[in-house]
């Protein structure tokens, strides 16, 4: 097939193959399918016959999402989740088990950490990297670890992986490498293509891009080889070959945990995807244009943003995205009262806790997303008392300049 650019790929990647010519993948709206036969149901059930028994399993609204997802991250397969989390939680638990040792970036999405602490109380541990550099990863590895897990760019760190290395160093351990792609998208970075092997996007953020559903996917690269004395959870799906991973999780705990992704938002998520491209694009360049900004107006703030020069992550993100730097910038105010001050202050952006949204979006990490973590992990993911995060919407850059420029020279003042 035709190798397209990016938009053409959201909009034709994955031909439509309604029977009534509908031009989006209807909504089924059913919780289970019926058969003509009891064998034919057999044969499904068995996995010796594709098709669609119960939603929990699968379904085809959220099939063609499935779909999407996979070509746009140059996977072999994808499962949809009700929720990022959930995607995070299947795509670690379908390989670990008690005794097993991850080994994490720091800065990580709060949620992340909270999921690494629940996996504790099941005797699977989390050992993080002070420095996001391959070496740091490479020191923790013991002989109990069995999966390195990253994120492109950390949410609110902001510091990038060098996911090449990482990968690199991963295999040459026998390891695989699950990064998080939620905050750069596939239309920055395929990190499957740069060498890891599972990729998970919280599709709730840029891919849905509305805000209007909550989900996730996580995708397989389809090329990591499972030790059987190191996954042997792996060993009954041997004979899948390399759908041993997806046939896992399809037949056991995706659809036991019931993570399912419900078909009302996985047609929301086929909606918004179609735009992923125009959106990165804008939100990316609106971004860098407002971190210019803000770092010049002479305010005294510390803004962090890979694009900027001075970022000692620009150099990698120069090299490893494509198209931009990303939409998330936070910046130093000097005081948690400035940080209050200034996020009352603004007139555009929503105070509320989400990024990836058409609009504007800010909130204080410290006291929200981040509250749950001790200070000392605070620091480790990047989280300051005086710091607000800024998920750069789509609107017009005067507006967004000059709203944030009223603000922060009345709270100076
Ligand atoms: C939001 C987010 C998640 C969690 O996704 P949900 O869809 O809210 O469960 C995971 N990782 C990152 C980087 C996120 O921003």
């Amino acid at each position: 097939m035709t190798e397209y650019g990016f938009n053409t790929m959201l909009l034709h990647g994955v031909p439509q193959e309604d029977p009534y010519g509908a031009t989006h993948t209807p909504i089924y709206q059913s919780s289970a399918f019926q058969h003509k036969s009891a064998e034919d149901l057999e044969n499904i059930f068995t996995n010796k016959a594709m098709g669609f028994s119960y939603t929990r399993i699968n379904n085809p609204t959220v099939e063609a999402f499935e779909k999407r997802i996979t070509k746009l991250e140059h996977g072999v397969a994808s499962v949809a989740c009700a929720s990022g989390m959930a995607a995070l939680f299947n795509a670690l638990a379908n390989i670990l088990q008690t005794g097993d040792e991850v080994v994490a970036a720091a800065g990580l999405y709060g949620g992340t950490v909270e999921l690494f602490e629940d996996l504790e109380r099941f005797g699977i541990t989390t050992r993080y990297v002070t420095e996001n550099e391959p070496e740091a990863y490479e020191k923790l590895i013991t002989d109990r670890t069995r999966v390195i897990f990253a994120e492109t760019i950390g949410n609110p760190k902001l510091d990038v992986t060098d996911i090449q290395a990482v990968a690199d160093m991963a295999h040459s351990h026998g390891l695989p490498l699950v990064i998080d792609n939620t905050v750069a998208t596939p239309y920055l970075v395929k990190p499957l293509e740069l060498g890891a092997d599972v990729v998970v996007n919280s599709s709730s953020k840029y891919i849905n891009g509305n805000s209007d559903a909550i989900s996730g996917i996580l995708t397989w690269g389809g090329k990591f080889q499972w030790d059987p004395e190191r996954y042997p959870g792996l060993i009954p799906y041997k004979k899948f070959g390399p759908m041993a991973y997806v046939a896992k999780l399809r037949n056991g705990l995706f659809r036991n945990t019931g993570a399912c992704l419900s078909p009302q938002n996985a047609f929301l998520n086929n909606l918004g995807l179609e735009t992923l491209g125009l959106r990165m694009q804008r939100q990316c360049d609106n971004a860098w244009k407002l971190a210019e900004f803000l770092r010049d107006m002479g305010a005294g703030l510390t803004v962090n943003y890979p694009g900027l020069p001075e970022s000692p992550y620009y150099e990698l993100a120069k090299k490893q995205l494509n198209g931009g730097f990303g939409a998330i910038i936070t910046v130093r105010t000097g005081s948690r009262e400035k940080a209050f001050e200034i996020i009352n202050s603004l007139k555009l952006p929503y105070i509320l806790s989400n990024i990836g949204d058409t609009k504007t979006l800010v909130l204080h990490p410290a006291s929200t997303i981040a509250v749950h973590l001790s200070k000392e992990d605070q620091l480790q993911s990047g989280v300051y008392e005086d710091q607000i995060r800024i998920s750069v919407g789509i609107e017009d850059i005067e507006d967004l300049k000059k709203d944030f420029e009223t603000a922060i020279r009345a709270v100076n003042a």
